[in-house]
């Protein structure tokens, strides 16, 4: 039986709009991540994928719906133990540079993580420097990188001491929010490499957010697309990428630049325009842009299993 230590179940974040209006960031959301695995979570800026992120970590308080971690309904918990949970589920930022406070050295920066975690009751100084000096070993910082500061170093060195900050805490859930979007390809490979790797030594789960499906690829063992708030498509990485079946998640695959993606297929360009996600009608959100829309396209569809694991939501399948 499979080991779930994520299940997310109907989650909703709304925000509130002027004096009547709701904005549907989240919207019904539903999944499951097995331990030791990897969700993608693609979709457009402004599809509601990192406020998702947040409200799984409860960063960001949902409106509805329940988030079960390890077995517990953490949505119930009060603050103080979500607190002492939270060590369990970290973050890694795109921008390391914002998310690092430039007046501490690699090592402070680290060093700070150790202690507010409270991850080592009554442990010395010099055991926490140790322990720093361990982290900074495994995320692939150099020890002379120990008293540099964050504007002395380039992105992917960044993002390694945030990594660092996260493993501080021995997580059991990391969400990664579009944690290499802000760097050039090649240091991304090393920081996706690197993030493989820790999985691999520690058996971490996590949710990888990103807007770029070609990052995903090769990194999750699940994915769900995302429009609008809502998971349009939600299957394994390789059964999405040999058999997309929603029109959305046909289109980001045709305008990714892998070459036995796209010499399958046409480049799909969307067009129209995107729905709002204020008050949004029972209507498909993707059906201004959609080239298959037609009269059958009545209400909102919900996702249906196409195949074993594979999810769509749209009326023309299933
Ligand atoms: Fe397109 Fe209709 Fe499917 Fe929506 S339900 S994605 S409009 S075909």
């Amino acid at each position: 039986m499979a080991d779930i230590l994520l299940d997310v179940r109907h989650l909703k974040k709304y925000f509130p709009v002027g004096k009547q209006a709701m904005l549907h960031a989240v919207d019904d959301v539903n999944f499951t991540l097995e331990r030791g695995k990897t969700l993608g979570v693609v979709g457009e800026s402004g599809c509601g994928k990192s406020t998702m992120g947040r409200c799984v970590l409860r960063l960001i308080e949902p409106t509805d719906g329940e988030v079960w971690f390890d077995g517990q309904n953490i949505c119930k918990l009060s603050k103080a133990k979500m607190r002492s949970l939270r060590r369990e589920m970290q973050i890694v930022f795109q921008d390391p540079f914002s998310s690092l406070d430039p007046r501490m050295s690699v090592s402070q920066a680290i060093l700070e993580a150790v202690r507010t975690g409270k991850v080592m009751p009554g442990a010395s100084k010099q055991d926490m420097l140790k322990r720093v000096s361990e982290l900074m070993d495994t995320v692939g910082l150099a020890s002379r990188l120990a008293n540099a500061y964050p504007h002395e170093l380039d992105g992917g060195r960044r993002q390694r001491i945030g990594i660092a900050r996260a493993l501080a805490m021995n997580p059991k859930l990391i969400v990664c929010d579009e944690p290499v979007s802000a760097l050039d390809v090649s240091i991304q490979a090393q920081i996706l490499n690197l993030l493989e790797d820790l999985q691999n030594d520690m058996g971490l789960t996590y949710i990888f957010i990103t807007h770029d499906l070609s990052v995903v690829n090769h990194f999750s063992d699940d994915i769900v697309v995302m429009y609008l708030g809502q998971i349009v498509e939600k299957a394994s990485a390789v059964e999405l990428f040999a058999n997309p079946q929603h029109p959305y998640t046909q289109a980001l695959l045709s305008a990714i630049p892998i070459p036995a993606v796209r010499e399958k297929k046409e480049r799909i360009l969307l067009r129209g325009e995107l729905s709002s996600p204020i008050n949004p009608p029972d209507e498909c959100r993707f059906a201004k842009r959609c080239n298959y829309a037609s009269e059958k396209c009545v209400g909102c569809p919900g996702l249906k299993e196409i195949s074993p694991g594979h999810f769509v939501a749209c009326h023309m399948i299933g």
